[in-house]
């Protein structure tokens, strides 16, 4: 059974959890560096990016956690994605710089401002992915060995893919539509397979 860490500093973790484990692979909760082995995937959850990002330095993730990205499948969901990227504007604290992406903090403005809508997603067929943006950074640009997953009607970037690290700038875990986890949860297997 995959065993796909979720990281419980702050934020939707809870969701994430339930889904993975509604898939039939193991959810970890990853608080402290000791609580990576083993695993075969990571997830960030949505929330605060500059709390997240905090928190991760106060408990010595930073490191621990590139290591890990280094071999294994992680994905960030909106503040998730902000963490994982290489660049991210408005944010005053290191982030893990794991993707070539360069992203937008709360690029449609407040939480008003948040929405839903139908997206088209190059690696997962059928339906379009329903997409719940709420405060969500957009992915400006991408860089060489970026692969551009979804975007928006705009031409936006909102989802991308570098080898095993997946960046999702809204919430799959808040709908009833699971194939971008289980989409996730192939990354890891196939990362799993080639250790
Ligand atoms: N606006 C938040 C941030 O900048 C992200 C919001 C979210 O994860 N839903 O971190």
């Amino acid at each position: 059974m995959l065993r796909i860490g979720v990281l419980a500093l702050q934020g939707d973790f809870a969701e994430h959890e339930a889904i993975i484990r509604s898939l039939g692979a193991r959810p970890c909760q990853v608080r402290l560096p000791d609580d990576l082995t083993d695993l075969d995937g990571l997830i960030i959850p949505g929330g605060e990016s500059t709390t997240i990002t905090r928190l991760m330095a106060m408990y010595g993730l930073l490191q621990p956690l590139r290591d890990f990205a280094a071999v294994h499948a992680v994905w960030g969901t909106c503040a998730g994605a902000i963490v994982m990227a290489k660049h991210a504007t408005d944010l005053d604290r290191e982030t893990l710089q794991l993707m070539d992406i360069d992203v937008e903090r709360n690029a449609f403005g407040r939480q008003v401002d948040s929405f839903e809508t139908d997206l088209k997603f190059s690696e997962i067929p059928g339906k379009p992915v329903h997409a719940i943006f709420i405060r969500a950074p957009l992915i400006r640009s991408v860089d060489e060995g970026v692969v551009v997953l979804s975007k928006l009607d705009t031409g936006e970037i909102v989802a991308a893919r570098q080898g095993h690290l997946l960046a999702t700038s809204f919430h799959p875990e808040l709908t009833e539509d699971h194939r971008v986890h289980q989409y996730f949860l192939s990354l890891a297997e196939k990362n799993v397979a080639v250790k």
